[in-house]
């Protein structure tokens, strides 16, 4: 049986990222990365595709390691964005993939309308560039990126600080689906749905808490209890809220690349003890995998 609190159990990540959405690495050089990390158990879930999934399977394959199937959904809770992690679905499953699909327009129309704005502001277009940097849909970072390379700004951070981040000009959140619709495209593939970084939106203790039991409410079942550069008292607030909600506790490094930003894949504290970890959640078969490992 694999255990969260074990000493040679494997070492879990539930949450990161390729060039297939916003990563830097390919879903191949994720999965080696991971490997070379001592990780076993790992899942890709980039922004709201799975086209690196199977990819990332094969060559997790070859390293005897278990790759989960995983993707990370951007949605609307009370005009705010949150981001809800699927982890272990059907990956062909029908209705998924028509909404993932769906995802996929919605932020090619976002693409064109952050370049919009910005050329509203007076920048130079960078949609062409910033699509060539994103081996799928550009999202900001690459508008970052490009802005950078386009002079307009030092660095990537500045872009974020002057137009792309929260509640700046590129910062399009209008257009996602609703947090219950996710939830239920991914319980209905079979899959485990996880409130992402809960302590990333800066929710105020009693929002996060209606959060939680509106995610709960449509369905939702797990936490992301650890997550990238998150202090013990975010974790051991995040742990309290997971036995109170009596939902699943996940963790993921959300890593996107090397550089200071994340942590590295798999490096994450242990999931705390008294918590009932996602994977015990998982389908039988996946189950049976997990339980060759150790
Ligand atoms: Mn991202
Ligand atoms: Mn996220
Ligand atoms: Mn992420």
């Amino acid at each position: 049986m694999i255990a969260s609190n074990l000493t040679g159990s494997p070492t879990v990540d539930l949450h990161c990222h390729s060039t297939a959405s916003d990563g830097t690495l390919s879903p191949t050089e994720v999965v080696e990365r991971g490997h070379e990390q001592g990780v076993g158990v790992l899942a890709l879930t980039d922004h709201d595709t799975v086209a690196g999934v199977a990819e990332a399977m094969a060559v997790a394959q070859a390293r005897g390691m278990v790759l989960i199937s995983g993707i990370e959904l951007s949605c609307l809770w009370r005009g705010q964005t949150i981001h809800v992690v699927g982890l272990d679905f059907d990956s062909g499953d029908p209705v998924l993939l028509d909404a993932v699909e769906q995802q996929e327009r919605v932020r090619h129309e976002r693409a064109r309308t952050i370049d919009e704005r910005l050329i509203r502001k007076g920048l130079p277009s960078v949609l062409e560039q910033a699509r060539a940097l994103a081996a799928g849909v550009p999202g900001r970072p690459h508008f970052a990126r490009a802005l950078v390379e386009q002079g307009v700004v030092p660095r990537s951070e500045a872009a974020f600080r002057r137009y792309l981040g929260n509640g700046k000009v590129g910062d399009i959140k209008a257009c996602w689906p609703d947090l219950q619709e996710v939830v239920q495209w991914i319980t209905r593939a079979g899959g485990q749905a996880v409130l992402a970084h809960p302590r990333k939106y800066r929710l105020t203790n009693t929002r996060l808490k209606r959060l939680i039991s509106d995610f709960t409410a449509g369905g939702g079942n797990s936490i992301e209890v650890l997550s990238s550069g998150q202090s013990p008292q975010d974790t051991a607030y995040l742990a309290r809220l997971c036995l109170e909600s009596e939902c699943s506790a996940s963790g993921g490094s959300d890593f996107h690349g090397p550089g200071r930003h994340w942590c590295e894949l798999g490096k994450l504290p242990q999931l705390p003890q008294e918590l009932n970890p996602v994977w015990r959640s998982f389908s039988d078969h996946t189950r049976q995998r997990l339980e060759m490992l150790s």
